[in-house]
């Protein structure tokens, strides 16, 4: 418990030294005062026996003259008993003792003492002798040489035990102020020099507990204390720094990705000219409605229209006019709408209404909407001083009849839309099943597709990618399909089909195979470190069997990993997130690349970014090809090149068709360029001829400043 913390340690440690140092020298000054004691008494007692003896062999001497001299030890309190021996040649050999002294002590101490002294009466050798309890001391005391027969000593028996305890009590008692004096000087000092060295320690500890509770690291602990502990300050003062520079790089990053993410859901979801929701936010709101409706078993009905002759407006008056014209459009719907109806523009002259879902129960509902409608467009629209007079055509469609699904319910909307076109315009339509005969070539095609692939009815094309200094990064490799009676078929409509026949995973096997037998006569047409970008539907991410496919294809072509991109809309990550997530990971361990295709359609947060491993993002066409018209389309791309910069990923524009938009890409700072100004999709077999013009595109005074 104490070693817990340094200062007790420190303060017992010392305190024990201080306490063992003084045990030691208090003992050794005891022991030399014990033997100085000793050697003293024994000295002392020798003097007097050498005195008394003297004195008792005088002569002549009476015998109470002798016992009133040996009497005299009684002034030295220490001394128990004394005792004369004389042993007379003459008469007997026998030493006895003649004289006695016998002090006041205990009768036992007394008993003792004599009896201690039966060998020294039989042989008495003169010297000092300790027994356990007293000291002996035995002196030759004979004087006159002449007296040869008779030889003298005296034995004193010292209670120097008692002595020696009284003296060591004395001298332990005279130490006490000294020791203690001492200690207590030690103890302060240590506590002192303690405290001095482990202050700054709990400074730090308190300093640390400050940033920890509140969080700012801008504070700085105080420099104090010895050299290591400077150190150690400066060190931490350093370590703050630099967590507060990245803390506020981080905050900063995460403000613009914020503001970022703020204008691209606003771009994202509003029409920036007539500022109603556009095709992403309204198709996003329906699907939720169409899931809602179906489980309530309640109906949606979609009122689908657009402008009659707007082409011609546009064509006729300009671009600016037309957009007038569609804004005050927008304003009009909206008169006519009530609360709850949500009207959205899906892009061009096309607009798309939800009724609310409490008055959208049934046809007349809608059909009293669509009269309304086209009650409004009765009058005409004054742009710039000029009257336009233009109708509506409206198609409406049911949910209920398409079992709520989304696409089949726009296209049934669509189908009856132009039903009312076809119908003179100005009209509505409500859609009946058999205006479609669409799904007749859906199904012929599902059903052909297989086939098709085993008679080589599918080719693979291959689109160039370049770098800002017109030099080839990759080719992006994309399917065509050529039916024997009804031509060419766009993969727009034939891989939507493949997915929902199942027939996706085939045609995504074969694809793959023929990009990998081609990867190196495309290497060795261009360079060794080119990317060849393959297509990937939503489908083959839920496939399996693709990741051992691919590794097996690698091994059976030799083709390296750094070679092959995937490219994965958006919007099919989204729709299943962690799946993409593990296969992105793995065929990045793999040494692959991923760019994410149709990016800024399919968002609605961008923190997922961070979240995933990609290397790059395709800027969908859509934005590209309005650079020059849209200043929402280029807000869009700068927003994205500026995001994927602060991300670290590359970025890609798809659709460039000329040198205006591969100049806005250039100045800012788009890393691949790709679209038909350099080149359409082909075969491998024409890509040779065609690179020789790629480079062309790109003037050193295009290049970015
Ligand atoms: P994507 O992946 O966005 O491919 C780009 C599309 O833009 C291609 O259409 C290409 O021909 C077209 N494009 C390229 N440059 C320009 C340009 O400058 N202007 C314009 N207007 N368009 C340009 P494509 O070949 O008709 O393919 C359409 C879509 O079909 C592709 O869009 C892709 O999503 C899908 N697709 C094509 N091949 C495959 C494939 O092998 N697998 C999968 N899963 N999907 C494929
Ligand atoms: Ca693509
Ligand atoms: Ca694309």
């Amino acid at each position: 418990m104490i070693f817990k913390s340094i200062q007790s340690s420190l303060i017992a440690i010392v305190v024990s030294v201080v306490c063992i140092a003084t045990v030691v020298i208090v003992s050794v000054a005891i022991n030399e005062h014990e033997s100085a004691f000793a050697m003293s008494s024994e000295k002392g007692v020798t003097g007097i026996t050498r005195a008394l003896g003297e004195q008792l062999q005088e002569q002549p001497i009476s015998a109470s003259r002798q016992q009133t001299l040996i009497n005299n030890f009684s002034l030295y309190p220490n001394i128990i008993y004394a005792g004369y021996l004389t042993s007379n040649q003459a008469e007997s050999k026998a030493i006895a003792v003649s004289l006695q002294y016998v002090s006041r002590f205990e009768k036992t101490t007394i008993a003792k003492a004599k009896e201690s002294i039966v060998p020294f009466i039989q042989n008495p050798q003169a010297g000092s002798y300790y027994t356990d309890d007293f000291l002996i001391t035995v002196s030759n005391v004979t004087q006159d040489a002449n007296i040869e027969d008779v030889s003298a000593w005296i034995v004193v028996v010292s209670d120097i035990r008692r002595a020696m305890r009284e003296t060591r009590i004395n001298l332990l008692f005279h130490l006490m102020p000294y020791i203690a004096v001492i200690t207590l000087f030690f103890l302060i000092l240590t506590i002192l020099l303690v405290n001095r060295l482990i202050r700054p320690l709990l400074t730090l500890c308190e300093f640390t507990k400050q940033v920890e509770q509140t969080g700012n690291y801008s504070l700085r602990v105080e420099q104090q204390g010895s050299e290591e502990l400077l150190v150690l300050q400066h060190n931490i003062n350093q370590l703050m720094s630099t967590i507060s520079a990245e803390l506020s790089k981080n905050q900063k990053n995460t403000k613009a990705l914020m503001v970022q993410q703020e204008t691209m859901t606003k771009l994202a979801n509003y029409d920036s000219l007539t500022g109603l929701p556009n095709r992403q936010f309204v198709m996003d709101n329906l699907k939720l409605e169409l899931t809602r409706a179906k489980r309530s078993e309640q109906n949606i009905a979609l009122l689908f229209f657009d402008l009659d002759g707007f082409k011609n407006i546009n064509d006729s008056l300009g671009h600016e006019t037309g957009d007038k014209l569609l804004i005050a459009v927008a304003q009009r719907v909206q008169d006519v709408l009530r609360e709850g109806d949500l009207v959205a523009r899906l892009g061009g002259d096309e607009f798309l209404i939800v009724p609310d879902k409490s008055t959208n129960l049934n046809d007349v509902d809608s059909i009293d909407l669509a009269k309304r409608l086209l009650a409004a467009f009765d009058k005409p629209f004054a742009v710039d001083t000029i009257d336009l007079q233009v109708g509506l055509s409206i198609g409406i469609a049911n949910a209920d009849e398409v079992d709520f699904d989304l696409s089949e319910l726009i296209g049934n909307a669509d189908i009856a839309m132009y039903r009312s076109k076809a119908n003179g315009r100005g009209t509505y339509t409500v859609f009946r099943p058999e205006m479609s005969g669409d799904n007749k070539r859906k199904l012929a095609l599902s059903n052909c597709m297989l086939n098709a692939i085993e008679s080589g009815d599918f080719a693979a094309v291959y689109q160039s990618k370049l770098n800002a200094f017109g030099n080839v990064t990759g080719f992006e490799a994309l399917l065509r399909w050529h039916h024997p009676e009804l031509g060419a078929i766009s993969p727009d409509e034939f891989i939507p089909i493949a997915e929902q026949g199942g027939k996706i995973h085939a045609l995504t096997a074969w694809i793959f195979r023929q990009v990998f037998s081609d990867v190196a006569a495309l290497l060795a047409m261009t360079r060794e470190d080119i990317k060849v970008s393959i297509n990937l539907s939503a489908h083959d991410l839920h496939n399996q069997d693709l990741y051992p496919y691919i590794v097996q294809l690698f091994k059976e072509y030799k083709v390296k990993p750094k070679n092959i991109e995937f490219e994965v809309t958006e919007s099919a990550l989204l729709e299943s997130f962690e799946v993409s997530d593990k296969f992105f990971k793995k065929v990045s361990l793999l040494g692959c690349s991923i760019a994410l295709d149709d990016f800024g359609t399919g968002y609605s947060s961008l923190s997922y970014l961070t979240q995933i491993r990609v290397d790059k993002l395709k800027i969908d066409k859509q934005f590209i090809l309005h650079l020059d018209t849209s200043e929402r389309s280029r807000l869009v791309t700068r927003t994205i090149i500026d995001l994927a910069k602060r991300l670290d990923l590359e970025t890609c524009a798809e659709g460039v068709e000329n040198q205006f938009q591969q100049n806005y890409l250039l100045n800012y700072g788009c890393n691949e360029f790709q679209g038909f100004f350099y080149g359409k999709p082909m075969p491998l077999a024409d890509l040779q001829m065609a690179s020789l013009t790629w480079a062309e595109k790109f003037n050193l005074q295009d290049q970015p400043t």
